[in-house]
């Protein structure tokens, strides 16, 4: 698996749980999400209300189930996690819901992979906190409703475009969370480096935020392996030299790109003049799946302006080639 890819890996699963913030104020960055959520919090917490529930979207590793997690600590309450893949039926939904207390957090990971007939369920559950039940088969079959305690539903995707209106519409609050500055991953490597009890010079730690494709769990798992390098190589200590060589010896480069990065730009501009062309084109010249572009490589080459999407396709950027050290067709303009 790629060092740089943002979906969670097994190596990450120790350590997630030890650099996890748990309050709102040790998460860092998002700010106007943050703001938003302490004032909503605070206000059900003062009507002894359930909150209202939230939907949060955003490439993966930036933060959404952390962020779960913190409004269930914030709010006192239990959390339940689940994804949407892992509820095959209705009725494994209905036993989740019946089993919540009031005011509990029921966290759906990958909401929009939820089945169509599970979904249904989530209907009268998110907006009159009840449950309704088919008994019987046939003509003589009747619809029971029963009482859910009021609870607050949490989904997180990378796709909100594909949640269907009804269930998106049932979210009071919806939060789309953005990459993460230089700034602020810099400060979550320094805290990350202040849990694993080693020391880390300000240079190292902005030389791994660099590098981090704007992504909070890339800089875990960087400084992670920049560690590991300092305590083989070094004598533990993270100086701006040991940092650099570690990521060099990863093969991450001073923008956070990786070889399949520069094998998708590179593949584009010898082989299609830098576009336009098509995503499933890109897919199929470099091996890899049209989806998992569109999820997990191309988000960042976007943001940082590497990458362009038009009606005909995507285009490399200016800036792209002059990161690779390639001239830019004079005849592009
Ligand atoms: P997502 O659910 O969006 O894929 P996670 O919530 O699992 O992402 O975040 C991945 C890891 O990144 C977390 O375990 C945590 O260590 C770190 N992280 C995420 N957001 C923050 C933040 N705002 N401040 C500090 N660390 C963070």
């Amino acid at each position: 698996d790629r060092i740089i890819s943002a979906n969670l890996m097994m190596e990450d699963q120790v350590e997630e749980l030890s650099l996890r913030p748990r309050y709102l104020s040790e998460y860092i960055g998002q700010n106007q999400i943050k703001e938003n959520l302490k004032i909503y919090i605070e206000a059900a917490k003062m009507r002894k209300e359930a909150l209202d529930h939230v939907l949060l979207y955003g490439p993966p590793g930036l933060g959404k189930t952390t962020l779960a997690n913190i409004v269930a600590n914030e709010l006192g309450v239990n959390l339940r996690t689940t994804s949407g893949p892992a509820i095959e039926r209705p009725g494994d939904l209905a036993a989740l819901l019946t089993n919540l207390q009031e005011g509990d957090v029921l966290f759906i990971d990958e909401i929009h992979r939820l089945h169509r007939t599970v979904e249904e369920v989530l209907y009268p559950a998110m907006e009159d906190s009840a449950l309704d039940i088919m008994i019987g088969k046939g003509p003589s079959a009747r619809s029971v409703r029963l009482d859910l305690p009021p609870f607050t539903l949490v989904g997180a995707t990378t796709r909100a475009g594909l949640l269907s209106a009804p269930l998106r519409d049932r979210f009071g609050i919806v939060s789309r969370l953005e990459f993460y500055t230089m700034e602020e991953l810099s400060y979550i490597v320094s805290r990350g480096a202040d849990i694993f009890g080693i020391q880390i010079v300000g240079d190292a730690a902005d030389e791994i935020a660099l590098r981090s494709r704007g992504t909070p769990r890339i800089a875990n798992r960087l400084l992670k392996r920049v560690r590991d390098y300092a305590q083989v190589r070094g004598d533990g200590m993270i100086t701006e030299a040991v940092a650099g060589e570690a990521l060099q010896m990863l093969q991450v480069d001073p923008k956070g790109l990786d070889m399949i990065d520069h094998k998708m730009l590179n593949a584009m501009i010898t082989g299609f003049r830098g576009g336009p062309v098509g995503l499933d084109t890109i897919a199929a010249t470099i091996g890899e799946e049209s989806q998992t572009i569109e999820d997990v490589y191309e988000p960042y080459l976007l943001q940082i302006g590497y990458l362009q999407r038009t009606p005909r396709g995507r285009i490399v950027t200016a800036a792209a080639y002059n990161h690779l050290g390639i001239p830019y067709p004079e005849d592009r303009g």
